[in-house]
């Protein structure tokens, strides 16, 4: 059972999204934007303003030794050249640990996580051979609540999850299912020095700001089922995910290997403006043809929602192409 106020802020974001689809985008400060994460940026906005919905820009920034100084005002000022506004002020994670940390309060009090204290040294050695993460097999899982600190350390804590599958609505390729325990594995939502995981922060954040659609690259597809699973557990609806292509998947090819890792700047140290960057973006997923020059605003009036769907899922599947 969670307590009042969390249920009030639940029931609040569940208001906020039946009043209308709601996106995100939620890059991470920890340097220059590379144009893979700005293509992510425009598709992202694209989608939300296509539904006639909101726009808003969440800063990743718990990892706080990964952050640079100024990354968060040049993330800002790519969006703004680029013609992608976001609504309201930007949202910190790094101001919402109190929120955080009450969700894995409440959670841990329901009985929905328990604490471990697997070193990382076991959990490399139980790993598949050639460095592939293993699922974590579930060995304090069951054990006595200890919550103290043993030998100078405290346990981390992990989502217990339960057998079966965790699923979510995929718009761009088949619906994900990941089997919770063989595939997916309690993974930790709170590190044993006390960080707060990615996947806890961004699960409360979806549900509690009320996001929709999620837009992001497929390299956290798989990340999906443990922020579904925990959604879930707080008893919210997962948004809908849009899982695009990499910059250097198939679609991405026309760009060079240089300019898809730089930033914006080289290219307009060279010259190119707004309408050419974004041209070139919409272009790396046959949004329009090579070449074309025009701005975000022009490239929502080329699209409804449906068609860009139906094209953005033969450009992510470039294998079924014939
Ligand atoms: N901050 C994450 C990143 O930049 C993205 C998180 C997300 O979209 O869920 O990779």
């Amino acid at each position: 059972m969670l307590p009042d106020h969390l249920q009030q802020r639940i029931a609040a974001a569940a208001r906020l999204r039946a009043e209308g689809p709601r996106g995100r985008y939620a890059p991470s400060p920890t340097g220059p934007q590379h144009l893979g994460n700005l293509r992510t940026a425009l598709l992202s906005w694209l989608i939300a303003r296509l539904q006639g919905g909101a726009w808003l820009l969440r800063i990743d920034d718990l990892d706080t030794p990964r952050n640079r100084p100024g990354a968060e005002a040049a993330i800002l000022a790519d969006l703004t050249w680029l013609g992608l506004h976001w609504d309201g002020g930007p949202v910190r994670q790094s101001a919402r640990r109190g929120l955080y940390a009450s969700v894995l309060s409440a959670l841990r009090r329901s009985g929905g996580l328990y604490p471990c204290r697997c070193s990382r040294r076991l959990l490399a050695d139980i790993s598949a051979p050639h460095g592939a993460t293993a699922v974590y097999p579930g060995i304090c899982r069951g054990a006595p609540l200890a919550w103290g600190p043993q030998q100078g350390r405290l346990p981390s804590w992990r989502l217990a999850l339960q057998p079966g599958w965790l699923r979510w609505q995929e718009q761009l390729g088949p619906d994900g299912c990941l089997d919770a325990r063989g595939q997916v594995g309690d993974v930790v939502l709170r590190r044993a020095d006390g960080f707060l995981a990615y996947h806890l922060a961004t699960a409360v954040d979806d549900l509690l700001l009320g996001i929709s659609d999620v837009v992001r690259g497929n390299d956290l597809w798989a990340a999906t089922a443990p922020q579904v699973a925990v959604i879930e557990r707080l008893g919210g609806t997962p948004p809908r995910f849009w899982h695009l292509p990499l910059l250097h998947d198939a679609a991405g090819q026309r760009l060079s290997k240089r300019e898809r890792a730089a930033g914006l700047e080289p290219l307009r140290q060279r010259g190119l403006d707004a309408p050419a960057v974004v041209g070139m973006l919409a272009a790396s997923l046959d949004l329009v043809p090579p070449a074309t020059r025009l701005s975000a605003d022009e490239l929502r009036q080329h699209w409804t929602l449906e068609a860009l769907r139906r094209q953005l899922r033969q450009t992510a599947q470039p294998a079924t192409k014939t």
